[in-house]
């Protein structure tokens, strides 16, 4: 079965909006279907297709969060398709199941087919709770960023391997900023 076209699917997700029942206020009773939902926030998005500047896979560790945001615009990802789960990269490089690395390379696959995407960012850092944190490494930080640069590796490999189109930059983020591997120019500061 051929899939729609993005404008396409747009056109008909318009349709639906005009054909859809308007969204209600109403009151229900506790055996009535839930068939209206209430808006209880107004925010206007773009809701053109896009073309995402990269898939990046991260942990979702919220310590780690701005950093890896204000690295990305900083490197111009200004619409990436974020997969945020526990581990972020480990869950290519050392998962806990075929399930979970199988579940991720299906979310990578995805936002190939359906946003074009071209680039992929491994991320993992310092004092992950997937890896043990920094006291699975006796808190040695050169130690722990040494198996993080291994891990990276490994994931790489293997996103390579199913996709080789795909160009893929390997992050390690700790408390006081990004690291990336040597055979990429590093960023201004600042
Ligand atoms: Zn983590």
């Amino acid at each position: 079965m051929r899939r729609a076209s993005l404008p396409r699917q747009v056109a008909d997700a318009k349709r639906i909006m005009v054909h859809a029942p308007p969204f209600e206020n109403t009151k229900r009773g506790a055996d009535e279907p839930n068939e209206t939902m209430d808006k209880v926030f107004h925010f206007d998005s773009a809701p053109e297709p896009y073309v995402a500047d990269a898939a990046v896979l991260t942990c979702f560790d919220q310590r780690i969060r701005q950093t890896v945001n204000k690295f990305l615009q900083r490197r111009g990802i200004l619409r990436p398709d974020m997969i945020v789960v526990a581990g972020g990269a480990k869950t290519l490089a050392s998962p806990r199941s075929d399930s979970e690395r199988d579940f991720i390379l299906d979310q990578i696959r995805m936002s190939i087919l359906l946003h074009g995407t071209k680039r992929a960012f491994l991320v993992c850092h310092s004092d992950c709770g997937a890896y043990g944190g920094l006291a699975a490494y006796n808190s040695d930080a050169g130690a722990e960023a040494k198996h993080h640069f291994e891990e990276l590796e490994r994931a790489a490999d293997l996103l390579k391997t199913r996709f080789p189109e795909l160009d893929i930059a390997c992050v390690l983020v700790n408390f006081e900023g990004v690291f990336v591997n040597g055979a990429q120019a590093p960023d201004e500061a600042g």
